[in-house]
């Protein structure tokens, strides 16, 4: 008896088109970026509607514990997107994926899922596409590390003027309570001159505003010799023409060199906003969450910055309830934020990642506490942020317009270049543009402004500056 060949998909023009769904950091979004960028390259269109769809692609992020549940829960939804989509093909992508023991429940649970590839080798996806139209057959394929970064994928970019560029993957940090270095590896670094290419290519694009991606970029080029660094890295970029604006994140605070701090007090295109993230003010909270700095090395960075750099926005993660967390531990948390008065912070609590060393430390915090002391940390951010706004009350700021408001299509929405988001009246025209915009009420989270005639204003001449007054 002769064995069925497996039927041989044929693509019409509604299985050229796909959706994908970006969890996590924007690391994922720039891979997200990419993977746009290889389907767009293959023909393929974006397709809102999953039950139009012919590819629906979960990019995965697996640093909370939460984001794994909406994950699971956004698969499970597909059995029945499917039932009406029988010709979509599902596939899953992202750190998740590279925790062996998710792949495993994929793979025993949930039929609905046809492709699975990992953080490592997302370039391979025409490849398996092509493999699965010909067998039919679900395909894993995850690589467990990669000692190299794939260059000159076709990039999908959300917006023309701003855009992400990744300058190194992986991290080696391994701080306790951290699943990234499991997820993404060791850290690779990409060549300057390949950095180099792209953002000026951004920039002949129209593009003004770039953001540099590593899990800890102050450690960039540590594994490429001893010119190549991040301060030498922002002065390389700082000298492209017609770009506007350089950000970067994320910072870690025992890897702020002296060097860097000078770099960005000396790139006038360097914004002069820094997000540090110090995870706790206490220094043995700190030591337990293998951190490698203290409470004083916290302070003594957040000086030297503020020393250097004029008008700078700190903003900072704070993880509240690690293990062992003892209220004075808390309270040096507390400490820590009114002395360095971050502008902002992002909070979390702490929340256990099966197979780091947090989740089996022993005096795990009851929710109750987290909770409460979670509570009283945002009391006090949230104060201190609404002082800092105050300062930029009836100031001229430059905004550079990012997009609509979502709550009202006739007002614009953007950041200054301390990262403050403004909110103001204007036309879509506007959007992309950089313009000068007098803040006229200071809220706690944002800021609300009116565009002033941009003839009075020379954008360029305050690009590195605190917001300046408006009859200056
Ligand atoms: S520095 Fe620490 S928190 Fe950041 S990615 Fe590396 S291990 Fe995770």
């Amino acid at each position: 008896m002769s064995k069925k060949k497996p039927a041989q998909r044929i693509l019409n023009n509604a299985s050229r088109s796909f959706r994908i769904f970006t969890f996590g950091c924007q690391m994922n979004e720039n891979d997200s970026e990419k993977i746009s960028g290889m389907l767009k390259a293959l023909g393929y269109v974006e397709e809102m509607d999953v039950n139009k769809a012919g590819l629906v692609i979960l990019n995965t992020c697996s640093v909370r514990e939460n984001a794994d549940e909406r994950v699971f829960g956004n698969i499970g939804a597909y059995k029945t997107v499917k039932k009406n989509n029988p010709d979509l093909i599902l596939a899953v992508c992202g750190c998740m994926m590279q925790q062996p023991e998710i792949v495993n429940q994929i793979v025993t649970k949930y039929p609905q899922v046809d492709l699975v590839f990992g953080t490592h080798n997302f370039h391979q996806l025409p490849q398996m596409l092509n493999n699965y139209m010909v067998n039919g057959k679900r395909l894993v394929e995850v690589w467990e590390d990669s000692d190299t970064i794939i260059e000159d994928l076709p990039v999908d970019r959300k917006y023309p003027f701003k855009g992400f560029v990744t300058i190194m993957n992986g991290c080696n940090n391994f701080c306790t309570y951290c699943i990234v270095p499991y997820t993404r590896g060791r850290e690779v670094s990409r060549q300057p001159e390949r950095i180099f290419s792209e953002v000026a290519a951004l920039v002949a694009d129209g593009c003004v505003e770039v953001t540099l991606l590593g899990q800890n970029v102050n450690s960039y080029g540590n594994d490429l010799g001893d010119e190549v660094n991040f301060a030498n890295l922002l002065r390389q970029l700082n000298t492209i023409e017609k770009l506007k604006r350089i950000r970067f994140m994320t910072s870690h605070p025992k890897d702020l060199t002296d060097a860097v701090i000078d770099a960005i007090a000396e790139c006038d295109k360097v914004c002069n906003y820094i997000h540090l993230p110090i995870q706790s003010g206490s220094s043995r909270v700190l030591k337990a969450m293998n951190r490698k700095y203290t409470q004083d090395d916290i302070l003594n960075r957040v000086d030297a910055i503020r020393k250097k750099i004029p008008g700078v926005a700190i903003t900072t993660d704070l993880i509240v309830g690690f293990p062992g967390e003892t209220e004075e531990d808390f309270l040096e948390t507390l400490k820590v934020i009114e002395l360095c008065h971050f502008d902002s912070a992002f909070t979390f609590l702490y929340s256990i990642r099966t197979g780091t060393p947090a989740a089996t430390m022993a005096d795990q915090i009851p929710d109750s506490v987290k909770h409460e002391r979670i509570n009283r940390c945002l009391e006090v951010l949230h104060r201190i942020s609404h002082d800092i706004n105050q300062t930029y009350q009836n100031q001229v700021v430059e905004v550079l317009v990012e997009e609509t408001s979502r709550n009202n299509p006739e007002r614009l929405t953007g950041r200054t270049r301390t990262g403050k988001v403004v909110n103001f009246p204007g036309e879509p025209g506007d959007i992309g543009k950089q313009l000068m915009v007098k803040i006229t009420q200071a809220k706690t989270f944002s800021l609300d402004g009116e565009k002033i005639p941009q003839e009075d204003t020379d954008g360029a001449a305050h690009s590195n500056d605190d917001p300046i007054p408006a009859n200056s």
